[in-house]
């Protein structure tokens, strides 16, 4: 049985993010989607509401995975990802690539990750539809108003709608 890990923050998880997710759960009998928390990237929701979110917003996928003879499963990881690839025994880390920017960032980790727990990185490239899209971008645009809803899954929208309508609302009356 061959087990993937995917990672990131998925602060929130976005329609590129699922892309990404669902081709890759078509490499692996097990594909493990794990929500990390990463101390160079500002946290917008907690680990706890980004798991959940994610969860929710691959729902098809894990059903068209089971439909298909194979797994899709959730975790949130707190400390070294090598650790918790060592631990559950994974094939290969799967992350996207929208640019060579990414790849930049990414082939040190791929190299370190290597070195620790001697797991291989696969990156896919991004879907054109979405290799502009970031947990960031959809965050700001959302946050003035914008409107994102193409861009992410409905919970997320949802999310994104109440948290800058609460902010917005503290704001007023302060
Ligand atoms: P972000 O860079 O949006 O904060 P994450 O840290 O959650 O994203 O990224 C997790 C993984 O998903 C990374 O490998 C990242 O390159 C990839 N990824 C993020 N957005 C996209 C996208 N729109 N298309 C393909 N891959 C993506």
């Amino acid at each position: 049985m061959t087990i993937g890990v995917c990672p990131g923050s998925f602060d929130p998880v976005t329609n590129g993010h699922r892309d990404v997710i669902a081709r890759a759960a078509g490499l692996f009998d097990t594909l493990i989607v794990v929500a990390v928390t990463n101390p160079n990237k500002p946290g917008r929701f907690g680990l706890t509401e980004r798991l959940a979110l994610l969860e929710e917003a691959c729902a098809d996928i894990t059903a068209d995975a089971q439909a298909h003879g194979r797994h899709l499963e959730f975790a949130s990881a707190g400390g070294l990802l090598a650790d918790f690839c060592r631990d559950v025994g994974a094939a290969a880390l799967v992350k996207g690539l929208r640019s060579g920017a990414d790849f930049e960032y990414e082939r040190s980790f791929a190299a370190m990750n290597s070195h620790l727990a001697g797991v291989d990185t696969l990156f896919l490239a991004a879907s054109p539809a979405y290799s502009y899209l970031s947990s960031s971008l959809v965050f700001e645009v959302s946050k003035l108003g914008g409107d994102v809803s193409e861009f992410v899954p409905p919970n997320v929208l949802a999310a994104l709608r109440e948290r800058h309508g609460a902010d917005r609302r503290r704001e007023d009356a302060g």
